[in-house]
């Protein structure tokens, strides 16, 4: 049973090899390769992810496999080829684009995503869901990261996976990113094993700062200490990377996470002109409706203060109207 996929596996370790060498080692890859290390991929990040490039020809992949041995209908089943419907032919999925093996939980290559580099669309193809490949399940760089979360007891999650090379090569051994999926429940499950803290690093863009919302209510629902990063400029942590440098990049996580309610408190704030009255106290409602979802008095103490702080308004009328929220909520 253990053994059922053990040929996709080997066809994905083998076409790792190969596009890995046709990026390093060839006149035709020379562009990818440029490509890489103009955005600041250095040689280092392509060995240590696997990091390849899939030539334009159509029928590449599916000669080597075929040489090898490979049945061609496993190979579709892998998804590493697909079958014309008209013509019977089998081409390859992945073509011209810069490949990035995709790692299972046990490190074992179970799919690939490939990013387009000069216009081509989309921006990046993944391997379809497989016997192999589950791509909500899957977190980048998950098997590679696990001794760092253990110890640390700490994962930083990316939405990107450009996002996670970035932070590794920054010196966050503990980062992982999911796979342009939201997060599930499966991820945490994996993570929770692990760590009791989680900080959320997505981009900074507005679909970046949703995701991130969503994803911190589902850690904490889970129990995990949750800081959210929220990267200035809209840039995403690739770009704040390359544009700063990893010190600062180290300093800004350390220095500028938020915790989960300080995070919500700046993300209900967002477009509402709060010297408005009637959205100044839709966003109190929205706060309180937070605070009364936390599970400690003390801490629901601490951020009615500093809401009444806030807008000069009296402590016992915030903790009378969370109040009627917290029995609603229960
Ligand atoms: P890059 O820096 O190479 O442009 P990114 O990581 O910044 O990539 P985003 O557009 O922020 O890309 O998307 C985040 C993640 O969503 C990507 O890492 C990828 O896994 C996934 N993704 C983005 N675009 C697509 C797409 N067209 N098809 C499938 N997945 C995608
Ligand atoms: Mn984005
Ligand atoms: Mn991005
Ligand atoms: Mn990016």
């Amino acid at each position: 049973k253990t053994d059922e996929h053990a040929d996709l596996y080997e066809a994905h370790e083998l076409m790792a090899k190969f596009y890995r060498h046709l990026l390093l080692n060839t006149e035709e890859g020379s562009e990818a390769l440029a490509y890489l290390h103009e955005r600041g991929f250095t040689n280092e990040d392509i060995d240590r992810f696997q990091i390849g490039w899939a030539v334009p020809q159509p029928e590449f992949t599916v000669n080597v496999l075929q040489k090898r041995g490979f049945s061609a209908e496993r190979m579709e089943a892998a998804g590493l080829i697909v079958r014309n419907e008209d013509s019977g032919r089998y081409f390859d999925r992945f073509r011209g684009r810069i490949m990035f093996p995709l790692h299972d939980q046990k490190g074992r290559v179970a799919g690939f995503s490939g990013r387009a580099f000069n216009g081509g669309q989309p921006k990046y193809l993944n391997s379809p869901e497989t016997p192999i490949f589950h791509k909500s399940n899957l977190l980048y760089h998950f098997s590679a990261a696990k001794t760092a979360i253990k110890k640390k007891k700490q994962f930083i999650l990316f939405e990107g996976f450009a996002d996670v090379i970035a932070a590794v090569r920054s010196g966050f051994q503990q980062s992982v990113a999911v796979m342009g999926t939201s997060l599930t429940e499966e991820h945490i499950r994996q993570l929770k094993r692990l760590a009791d803290q989680a900080v959320i690093c997505y981009d900074g863009d507005k679909a970046g700062l949703n995701a991130a919302f969503k994803a911190a209510d589902m850690l904490a629902q889970h129990d995990l200490n949750v800081k959210v990063t929220v990267l200035p400029e809209q840039l995403d942590p690739d770009e704040f990377i390359k544009q700063k440098g990893a010190d600062a990049f180290s300093a800004y996580i350390t220095d500028s996470s938020l915790t989960l309610m300080a995070f919500k408190m700046d993300y209900l704030k967002r477009g509402k002109n709060l010297r408005d009255d009637e959205q100044k106290f839709r966003y109190i409602e929205e706060v309180l409706t937070e605070i009364a979802g936390l599970k400690k008095a003390v801490e629901r103490d601490h951020y009615l203060r500093r809401l009444a702080d806030e807008f000069s308004l009296s402590l016992q009328a915030l903790q009378e109207q969370e109040k009627a929220l917290f029995l609603k909520k229960r």
